[in-house]
């Protein structure tokens, strides 16, 4: 199921609860017959880009990271500092089984749990701008899960990143790729140059529609067709603190798209003593509050709250934490509503993230699996 689905059902779905452990050492390392020897070259840690990294150090293939940020994770982001309990700032939730994480490590000699929750909302309504609905959470199940006391980015951190860290170049935005089938080169902004034999290409879709980073040659038009039919609308996230809980588990707010706006307790069975409600919204509408002032969407947040909850939002509010994707520099947005899928190498240029994969797009283990699947396509001399 794609994400977009996801939204749509679990905006409606009735689900259950529990918790889950979630073992980590459920795969053998990949068993793979290595016809490569150079040095490979890794545009953005995403997802996406470390999980490439990743598997090339399993293999014991060079290879450097150039992230733009000054941090690792792109989309997968966190703070410690807001609530009781550590909150992801972008992806939150995994689309798929816990298992997936045992996959994506990916070591027999991995240790280690992760406590995961079985996201089942028990109250759900919906908002249409005039009235609150309490919906029927019907008998539909959806698998759907989220870390208990941890976030995407301790995932990262704790098992992949540790690893591939040494060879993490951070704050090194790319501006120029030139390759000619056996060399690349890579220069960015601070004139840093990197070389290498291939590179994987794994920043967010506008950067690459925008031609921050300029190729040479010129990617083919074929390439550069298929990478701008790609729709990635805004998408901001909002997270309000309030001394009191005044909301159901999750309200669907109508859009032209059911499950784009969406405000759900993000404190939902993490056990924690805060009460936070996050506001997800990712769409073309969604605009109407990335456009704006940080003052300016607070205040929208909160009169449209204060209409659904008759006030109760201005009377138990606290604090707030904006966290505006379509602001982000290197990110300029949200994630892909129409992955192209897999992209064709140029010459000894690859493409990786969550746009450009056959599997879960727009998904946080999709973007990871589409790294690590051309790290091996690499690996084996394709
Ligand atoms: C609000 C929101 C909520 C989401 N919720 C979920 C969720 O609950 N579950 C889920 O599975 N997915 C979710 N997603 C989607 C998920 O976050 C992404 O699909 C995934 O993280 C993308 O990984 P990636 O590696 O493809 O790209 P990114 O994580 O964007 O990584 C690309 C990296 O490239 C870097 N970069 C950009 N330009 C340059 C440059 N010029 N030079 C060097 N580096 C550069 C960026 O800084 C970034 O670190 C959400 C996304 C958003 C925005």
């Amino acid at each position: 199921m794609e994400r977009r689905d996801f939204l749509r059902q679990s905006a409606f779905a009735g689900l259950g609860l529990s918790l889950m452990p979630t073992l980590l050492q459920s795969c053998q390392k990949d068993d793979l017959t290595v016809n490569f020897q150079g040095k490979v070259l890794i545009i953005g840690a995403g997802s996406a880009g470390m999980m490439a990294a990743y598997t090339l150090q399993q293999f014991g293939i060079d290879f450097e990271i150039i992230e733009a940020g000054a941090n690792f994770g792109g989309r997968v982001k966190k703070i410690t500092n807001f609530v009781d309990f550590p909150v992801d700032l972008g992806a939150e939730w995994l689309h798929d089984d816990p298992e997936t994480l045992g996959e994506m490590i990916n070591d027999p000699n991995a240790n280690g749990t992760v406590d995961m929750i079985s996201y089942q909302p028990e109250s759900i309504m919906s908002w249409d701008g005039n009235s609150l609905t309490q919906l029927n959470t019907g008998s539909q199940f959806y698998r759907e899960y989220k870390f208990k006391n941890t976030t995407w980015h301790d995932f990262f951190e704790d098992f992949i990143v540790p690893s591939i860290a040494s060879k993490m170049h951070l704050n090194e935005p790319v501006s120029s790729i030139e390759y000619n089938g056996s060399q690349v080169s890579v220069t960015t902004t601070n004139n840093t140059v990197f070389n290498g034999d291939r590179v994987i290409v794994t920043v967010p879709v506008p950067i690459l529609q925008q031609e921050l980073i300029t190729f040479t040659p010129a990617l083919p038009s074929a390439t550069t067709n298929q990478i701008n039919a790609i729709d990635f609308p805004p998408g901001i996230k909002v997270f309000l603190k309030f001394s009191n809980r005044f909301y159901p588990d999750i309200c669907s707010v109508d859009t032209l798209v059911p499950g784009e706006k969406i405000y759900f307790d993000g404190a939902f069975k993490k056990g924690a003593n805060d009460h936070m409600l996050t506001l997800f919204y990712v769409s073309e509408s969604a605009s109407e509050l990335t456009e704006l002032s940080d003052a300016d969407i607070f205040t929208s947040v909160m009169t449209e709250l204060d209409q659904m909850f008759d006030g109760k939002a201005t009377q138990y509010y606290l604090d707030h934490v904006i966290q505006n994707w379509s602001n982000e520099a290197f990110i300029q947005g949200s994630h892909s509503h129409s992955g192209s899928g897999s992209i064709a190498p140029v010459q000894n240029v690859y493409f990786a993230g969550e746009a450009f994969t056959d599997g879960a797009s727009s998904t946080v283990h999709g973007a990871g699996f589409s790294g690590r699947d051309i790290a091996r396509a690499i690996l084996q001399g394709n």
